[in-house]
């Protein structure tokens, strides 16, 4: 069975209180009852002393007690049974050997006491016996009786059953407050939450465009809530992506298939006479497909969470050196300059071949957007624990416009469109995607007109 957070949380905030409430009261109870008992026997103490006291200053030289009325006033009112003897055991003053022992009504207003101290006998009678002691000598003795509760006093009783009632009453406002708070705690948290399910079965069924709107000093929720944004963000981007994707893919299909098509209609036609110069361009655009469809194999296999490397122990001054000394050629015949910068001997775990990949990826593109007096530098380098590898050109730069999308699929500048540079918007996804891989980081700088730096940030061995 499935129970709403909303009941979940008031039923267990209801339960905490509840159970809290009750388990202060019993142990509150129980302190304070046993501390006001041991307040009452020690009053009971007083008493008794104060009966001893009276009774030895009523005793007479001729061994009898005057002012008898006052110890039986006495035995009254504190509900004692006093009897003094003198050595002889001759009974001087008795306050009435029934007088608490068959005292029926006195039993009952006993009972009634007893509902508060549990654990005490009403029958529990006691009797001390105490020396009666005149000008230091020994004359008799004085022994004081008592019920085990009959020194509770009904101002007690009515001080334990308020101290009780105060506990109901306070158990019982805590109640309902507990039931207000939980009610509103439990709303706070339960209807953003819901919000937020609302949001995401809504995007479910398509709406990216919606947002959560949760307005929450819940830290986790306002987690929640951005999370749940943040996905709709990425799904609508990577939804906007499919679309241009296919999108680009056909279009970056069809351009040359039209051309050759054309071009063959035309050979068929007899309007144009195949030459190898246009057998040359029909092979350079059969290339650049080739080139594109492989690109977009390696692509997905890359884009792959769990794409596989080989991963070696490499010496990346030595390896990026023989990249550079690979494209020197092919800069040379356009009067460009490669340079590097490598410190010697930097190694680190990479795939040797994903790395070339990703340094030929960056350097092809210099070339194709370097203009006259064209300038890459390359630059390796180790700071603290991360390898970083700059490649630094001086060509056409990138508009401020292109500079965020650069890494998508198939984005391609306006310039590189125009220039015709064979490239088809997917080899810096790659380079990012095996970057990844390796557990690094791709960043650009750039300033149209003026070049751009691409950097490479790989954690060292
Ligand atoms: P392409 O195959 O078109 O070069 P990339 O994914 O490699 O595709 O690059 C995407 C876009 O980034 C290019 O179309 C180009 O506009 C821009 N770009 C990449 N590298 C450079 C660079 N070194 N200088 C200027 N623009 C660049």
């Amino acid at each position: 069975m499935k129970i709403s957070l909303m009941k979940k949380l008031s039923i267990a905030i209801v339960i905490a209180i509840l159970g809290s409430i009750v388990l202060t009261s019993f142990i509150s109870n129980y302190f304070v009852s046993r501390k006001f008992q041991e307040y009452l026997i020690d009053e009971h103490k007083t008493k008794e002393n104060e009966a001893i006291k009276m009774i030895e200053g009523l005793y007479t030289d001729q061994n009898t007690i005057k002012n008898k009325g006052e110890i039986q006033r006495y035995a009254e009112l504190q509900t004692m049974f006093i009897e003094v003897k003198d050595l002889n055991d001759n009974i001087l003053y008795s306050s009435g050997s029934n007088y608490l022992k068959g005292n029926g009504r006195m039993k009952n207003m006993m009972g009634s006491i007893m509902n508060n101290f549990s654990g005490m006998n009403l029958n529990d009678y006691t009797e001390n016996k105490y020396p009666l002691t005149v000008n230091s000598k020994n004359v008799g003795s004085i022994t004081i009786g008592y019920f085990g509760t009959s020194f509770i006093t009904s101002g007690s009783v009515d001080f334990i059953s308020a101290l009780n009632h105060s506990f109901l009453l306070s158990g019982f406002i805590a109640l309902i407050f507990a039931l207000i708070i939980s009610v509103i705690i439990s709303k706070g948290i339960s209807k953003p939450i819901k919000n937020i399910t609302d949001i995401a079965n809504n995007m479910r069924e398509g709406n990216l465009d919606i947002r959560s709107q949760t307005n929450t000093n819940t830290k986790e929720i306002n987690d929640l809530s951005n999370s749940i944004n943040y996905l709709a963000e990425t799904l609508s981007h990577q939804e906007m992506l499919r679309k241009r994707l296919t999108s680009d893919i056909s279009h970056e299909l069809r351009t040359p298939l039209t051309t050759l098509k054309t071009h063959i209609e035309a050979f068929i036609d007899g309007i144009w006479e195949p030459t190898p110069e246009r057998f040359n361009a029909f092979y350079n655009e059969i290339e650049r497909l080739t080139k594109l469809v492989d690109n977009l194999r390696n692509l997905s296999k890359y884009e792959q969470e769990n794409l596989k490397l080989n991963i070696s122990r490499v010496n990346l001054s030595k390896e990026l050196e023989k990249i550079i000394d690979s494209f020197t050629p092919m800069y040379n015949k356009e009067n460009y300059a490669l340079v590097s910068t490598l410190s010697p001997d930097i190694f680190a775990y990479v795939d040797s071949d994903k790395f070339t990949q990703i340094m030929t990826n960056l350097l092809s593109n210099s070339f194709r957007y370097l203009k006259k007096d064209g300038l890459v530098k390359v630059i390796l380098d180790k700071v603290k624990d991360n390898i970083i590898i700059q490649i630094i050109d001086n060509g056409i730069g990138i508009s401020e416009k292109d500079l965020p999308h650069i890494f998508e699929r198939f984005y391609r500048s306006d310039i590189s469109r125009a220039k015709n540079t064979g490239g088809s918007g997917i080899g810096l996804t790659i380079t990012k995607a095996l970057v990844e891989a390796h557990g690094g980081k791709v960043s650009v700088e750039s300033k149209e007109g003026n070049g751009t730096t691409f950097t490479l940030v790989f954690p060292s061995e």
